[in-house]
């Protein structure tokens, strides 16, 4: 390597292995088939050979810290020995590790938070006054020996100091900014460590520098960087997700050795650091996506990178925009995809190809890798010009969306009138939120259809009698409003997915979600329409079976972009747009052919809010519109449900209020109805079922557990607006805890409705 080389490098690399190696190992030790050594043995395995692959594509640091058994966040928790003291560890171990992650017997488990506006969930550390934090060298350090040891020019990471800090829990009003001091006692030690052993770099995550962030906190980056800098090896301090340019007079100045900028985000904010850039800090410029699976552009990659490199010469860096942990492995093992749009895209693997291409081309010339910069050339025109990714009479349906198709022909009050009329449903209804138990006999009968081992007639007869028997039991139960009960569904977003056109699948496309899950998102690669209804016969046939009104389940237009790879040659509101049409005309078919509730589920809302709250409004502007638009087209006689959970709603109270779905069930019973406090105060003007019982514990509450919740639920909602129902879809439960909740849900409303 020459003197004045470019470095290139990532910022982390997926964990779990190409063949989820590593949530197999993970779950095999909980069940007790696997020791300790045993997946230690595992995770060294991984660890080896995905530095061979940074060190074979030809990067020039390997990265050594990114790897955990359950969470990098969690990682650095065990490093600084901060287990909470309910947890009653002395240290952390391994099982401490677990048991901090997994809950045990007497302790519920950290939280589980959203790492930014990713999918990825990390544990929340927990703060208090009297937390202790000291260095832990069973943590990172023996990774970091066994890099060393093979040679490697390393590069450790771990989080920044404040965004741990930040993204930790702590009691109200209790400032956490009071554990910096010896939180930093902590860091320093292992800083000095780091360098002691030769590591070459250290990367110090703190994407929390895209958030709003107070004064207070802004400052304390200078206390902390000057605090760590005689101590450690030179110091990266990566930001992603976001423009931090508003802080680059603040970041330029710090006594670190280098920035890293996200520059697929907001490649904007180039420009503003490039112009008093100091002379003794090198740049690492993300200009391959971490987040998505679209191959790189490498000419615009260079466009921007060549102008930095004039200017920085050998302290340009390049790098993906974040870590890679948010892309699947390996698109090479994707053998069954369309070769036409696997042309189009690149995984872990190839982005590491991607970011030694860019080196050299910036080193040595263009010429050096002109087949490269031919085939991307190629890919992207290819894509570009596919008549899949665009289709005339998709754009032009878009185009002439007027206002009046995200309207409802009528108000609420009107539709609410016209909807009673119709459907006669008692006070405080009861229903369920769609799928439920999803057995071993289901699953068997889908697996065997799609391999081809079942003919479609014994499918359709198996998934038919299941629908009966499931229709069966909650006329039993006495619920008032019935649901088809998903068996056909494998999975929310996979299931609409597949029957609509601009959507692939992968094989092997897994990506961390929270410790041992992984999620296999499907990818948007072209204009999304739909070839034919999707639901329908499934909710008639159900109907059929029933007098009770019949509930027909769609996924949203949100949820479907947001639980996916999304295609990034196209504005995500377009993409949501065209989703929308599609699921409006399901929405209309359904209402054709007999069913009067249509649930429209939108788990994911919240997950789609920018960073900054600043970009609130215009992200929930065209969120709202988007699904209006999938929900306007029926009479003022069908109602619309939707449904959200796993998320915090009080801030986004008004945008969920525009929605204006005439029926919201939301999950409430852990939160024990607070979140219902919220939609009080705000007044929400449209019907609400809060959930009434949690659907993540086996464990069945009692009638007179969820008669309190009701009761509770009425002081916020008057009864002629409240619905009666769980807190989400019941598919991962069995089928006896399903029956014995649903019978005391049933049982508690019918109680409360003889006393109103
Ligand atoms: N209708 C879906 C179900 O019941 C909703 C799932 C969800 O909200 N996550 O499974
Ligand atoms: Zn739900």
């Amino acid at each position: 390597m020459t003197p004045a080389a470019t470095q290139a490098h990532v910022l982390g690399f997926p964990r779990i292995g190409a063949q989820r190696e590593l949530k197999t190992a993970v779950e095999a030790y909980w069940r007790g088939a696997l020791d300790e050594a045993g997946l230690r043995a595992v995770g060294r395995e991984l660890r080896l050979r995905h530095w061979a692959l940074q060190e074979a594509a030809g990067l020039d640091l390997i990265t050594v810290g990114d790897f955990a058994f359950y969470d990098h966040l969690h990682n650095a928790t065990a490093l600084c020995s901060a287990a909470p003291a309910r947890f009653g560890l002395d240290e952390i171990d391994l099982a401490g590790y677990f048991a901090m992650a997994r809950g045990t017997p007497a302790q519920p488990a950290l939280a589980m938070k959203k790492w930014f506006d990713t999918n990825y969930h990390y544990l929340q550390p927990e703060l208090s006054e009297d937390l202790r934090l000291a260095l832990d060298r069973d943590w990172l350090f023996p990774e970091v020996d066994e890099a060393l040891a093979q040679g490697y020019r390393v590069k450790a990471v771990l989080p920044g100091p404040l965004t741990w800090l930040w993204l930790s829990a702590a009691a109200p009003g209790f400032d956490k900014l009071r554990l910096l001091s010896r939180l930093l006692n902590v860091y320093y030690a292992a800083v000095a460590e780091l360098k002691r052993r030769g590591v070459a770099w250290l990367q110090l995550d703190e994407p929390i520098l895209a958030l709003d962030l107070p004064a207070e906190w802004l400052t304390a980056y200078r206390t902390v960087y000057r605090e760590l800098a005689p101590a450690a090896p030179p110091m990266l301090l990566a930001t992603y997700f976001g423009d931090v340019s508003e802080h680059a007079t603040l970041l330029t100045s710090l006594p670190v050795a280098g920035l890293h900028l996200d520059l697929v985000r907001s490649p904007q904010q180039l420009q503003v650091f490039l112009r008093e850039y100091p002379h003794d800090k090198v740049l690492s410029l993300g200009v391959v996506d971490g987040r998505n699976v679209w191959r790189t552009d490498l000419a615009r990659a260079l466009a921007v990178l060549h102008p930095a490199k004039a200017q920085l010469g050998e302290r340009l860096w390049v790098s993906a925009s974040c870590s890679l942990l948010h892309v699947p492995h390996d698109l090479a093992q994707e053998t069954r995809l369309d070769p036409r749009i696997k042309n189009w895209m690149a995984f872990a693997n190839q982005k590491l190809d991607e970011l030694a291409l860019l080196k050299r081309a910036l080193d040595q010339g263009e010429a050096a890798i002109w087949p490269a910069l031919q085939a991307s050339a190629q890919a992207i025109e290819d894509r570009r010009r596919a008549p899949s990714t665009t289709v005339a009479a998709v754009r032009e349906r878009v185009a002439a969306l007027t206002p009046a198709a995200a309207e409802r022909r009528s108000d609420f009050s009107r539709r609410i009138e016209a909807q009673q009329a119709r459907l006669g449903l008692p006070l405080l209804p009861t229903t369920t939120i769609g799928s439920f138990p999803q057995t071993a006999e289901i699953r068997a009968v889908r697996a065997a259809y799609k391999a081809g081992e079942q003919s479609e007639a014994d499918y359709l007869a198996a998934m038919k009698s299941e629908i009966r028997r499931c229709v069966e039991r909650q006329e039993a139960l006495g619920l008032d409003v019935l649901v088809h009960g998903e068996a056909e569904r494998n999975d929310m977003v996979e299931y609409f997915g597949e029957q609509l056109d601009g959507f692939a699948f992968t094989r092997h496309g897994w990506v961390q979600s929270y410790g041992s899950r992984c999620v296999k998102p499907p990818v948007i690669y072209g204009d999304v329409a739909r070839p034919r209804p999707m639901t329908v016969a499934w909710s008639a046939y159900a109907q059929s079976l029933t007098d009770k009104p019949m509930k027909g389940m769609l996924t949203g237009p949100l949820t479907m972009l947001f639980w996916s790879f999304v295609r990034d040659d196209l504005p995500r509101q377009d993409v949501a747009l065209q989703l929308a049409l599609a699921l409006r005309d399901e929405v209309v078919d359904l209402e054709r052919s007999g069913i009067p509730i249509i649930q429209i589920d939108e788990p994911a809302l919240r997950e789609g809010l920018p960073l900054k709250r600043a970009d609130w409004p215009a992200y929930l502007d065209w969120a709202v519109r988007a699904f209006r638009i999938t929900a306007a087209g029926v009479r003022d006689d069908t109602q619309i449900h939707t449904h959200m959970c796993y998320s915090e709603f009080n801030d986004i109270l008004s945008a969920i209020a525009a929605l204006d779905a005439d029926v919201i069930t939301i999950e409430t019973a852990r939160s024990h109805m607070q979140l219902l406090e919220g939609f009080a105060e705000f007044e929400y003007p449209n019907h609400i079922g809060p959930g009434v019982f949690d659907v993540h514990s086996p464990h069945v509450p009692s009638q007179a557990q969820m008669t309190a919740l009701l009761e509770r639920a009425l002081q916020c909602v008057p009864a002629e607006r409240l619905w009666v129902n769980p807190d989400c879809g019941l598919k991962t439960r069995a089928w006896p805890e399903v029956e014995a909740a649903l019978a005391r849900m049933v049982a508690s409303a019918c109680a409360l409705r003889a006393q109103i």
